[in-house]
């Protein structure tokens, strides 16, 4: 079977959080169970210095491999993708967003005819790519190339729709009126909804999230569009890539553990990042970490009102996040009023991350809502605890810690709420000292297995299911 992946994000090559991860690891563990994915993505400038090499296949693309034998094919334009970010500059999003997707969009199918790739499934992730299910069935329905091509919708987030002023609407080259039936929404036009209209199949990325998004609360106006398909939304868990997350063999570490032989070399990686950050150097105090992009969405909100009474409750705390410049401007404030307490790098910075995850004792995720989340699985796989709020994929993997039961693996609340998440972090710093549940939890969390092998299996089986309507 042949799969072609289709994301604006793949790690190492480019990545903003989770669509990145996943995009990058996915299709290795697709691979390793015997399916050939290809994958197309935007070539941006920072394509180069992932440290893998890159041939140049024509004037517009150039390739480069990952896995075994997967082909990672970079859709060139230097106008458009040679920037320093991805979808943003300092001043907001790029107002030429929809001329940059659409036309890699525009250049996907193409190429696939080009290098002779005739895809079984496209399966596209996120607004960034929602324009192919369109051009599969509109501009290549009569092409017999693409006669076998069903196409997969993936949403990581659907906060993140792509929403463009309806008079770009010719922009996209397609004969079909702008309608109410494909992008229209109320007034504007909206790409991810086209995507879940036109693809075979929608999915997300975990089981709760699947249920929300089709409900108002939570589905970003697009709610109804999802429970207008016969066959509904199916929400698949994200997995971790081992190779990349694991403490064993971790080398931004300052040492690597295992879930049977820890203790020593957690304490180490605690005092190493106690000691770059400036804090004191202190084994009996939690350390807390926070690893994310800087939104409302992560609930930087509920942490910034809660940072005066978790200080007096003697803790550091370490902020790794690039986001909305007002948190990052209190987050800095708070730094400087706690010096000691509080540390705030305002960048994106992977070898930090990891000595993050490895190095604090607890990890605050308290989002207000979640699609999948990897930081928690993260963070859990370093034996790092996390205090999260009961929404979407967190709650489909951090259960509330019972020391009684010694069942849990991490502390959960459930009224979204400044106060309910400081009731949240006091039961954790108690848990943190005492020493026979610290070891329990962590026990716990070593012990789960967040393996992308049995969500590559489920994804075989829809495209299998797909593959024969
Ligand atoms: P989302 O996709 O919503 O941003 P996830 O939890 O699914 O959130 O994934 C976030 C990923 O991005 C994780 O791998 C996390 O470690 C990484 N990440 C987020 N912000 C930063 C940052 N500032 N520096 C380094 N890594 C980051």
């Amino acid at each position: 079977m042949n799969v072609v992946f289709c994301s604006s994000e793949v790690f190492p090559f480019a990545k903003t959080g989770g669509l990145g991860d996943v995009c990058g690891s996915l299709p290795v563990a697709l691979e390793k169970i015997g399916i050939q994915v290809t994958i197309v993505m935007p070539g941006y400038g920072c394509v180069s210095q992932a440290g893998i090499p890159v041939k140049s296949v024509s004037e517009k693309v150039s390739r480069a491999q990952i896995g075994n034998n997967i082909q990672v094919y970079f859709i060139e334009h230097g106008p458009y993708f040679d920037r320093k970010g991805l979808y943003v500059d300092d001043k907001g999003d790029y107002p030429d967003n929809l001329e940059r997707f659409s036309y890699y969009c525009q250049q996907v199918l193409p190429l696939l005819k080009t290098i002779d790739v005739r895809p079984d499934i496209i399966h596209c992730h996120d607004w960034q790519t929602a324009l192919i299910p369109v051009y599969v069935k509109e501009r290549y329905a009569q092409d017999p190339f693409y006669a076998q091509t069903k196409t997969i919708m993936t949403i990581h987030n659907i906060a993140f729709q792509g929403v463009f002023q309806k008079d770009q609407y010719p922009q996209l080259g397609l004969e079909s009126p702008f309608a109410e039936q494909s992008l229209e929404f109320y007034d504007r036009m909206n790409l991810l909804k086209a995507g879940v209209i036109y693809g075979d199949r929608v999915t997300t990325v975990s089981p709760r999230y699947a249920k929300e998004i089709q409900t108002k609360p939570l589905g970003c106006g697009l709610d109804h569009v999802l429970n207008d398909r016969y066959d509904g939304v199916i929400g698949i868990l994200n997995g971790l890539d081992h190779d990349i997350w694991n403490p064993r063999t971790d080398r931004f570490i300052a040492a690597q553990y295992s879930a049977d032989d820890f203790i020593d070399a957690k304490l180490k990686n605690k005092s190493q990042l106690q000691k770059e950050l400036h804090f004191d150097v202190r084994e009996e105090v939690p350390l807390c970490g926070f690893v994310g992009r800087l939104s409302h969405q992560k609930g930087i909100d509920l942490i910034i009102d809660a940072l005066e009474a978790l200080v007096s409750m003697d803790v550091q705390i370490v902020f790794l996040g690039k986001g909305e410049r007002h948190y990052q401007e209190k987050l800095e404030q708070a730094a400087d009023l706690y010096p000691g307490r509080i540390a705030v790098c305002s960048d994106f910075n992977e070898p930090l991350g990891h000595q993050i995850y490895a190095g604090s004792d607890l990890f605050l995720m308290p989002s207000q809502f979640e699609p999948c989340g990897l930081s928690q699985m993260i963070s859990l796989a370093y034996g790092t605890i996390p205090v999260v709020f009961k929404t979407g994929g967190l709650a489909d993997t951090v259960k509330q810690f019972s020391s009684v039961r010694k069942e849990g693996n991490g502390f959960v609340f459930k009224d979204y709420s400044s106060a309910s998440f400081l009731k949240a972090m006091k039961k954790a710093i108690k848990v943190f000292k005492n020493e026979k549940d610290l070891h329990n939890i962590r026990g716990n969390a070593f012990q789960c297995d967040f393996s992308w092998e049995k969500s590559a299996r489920i994804y075989q089986e829809i495209y299998h299911t797909i593959e024969k309507q």
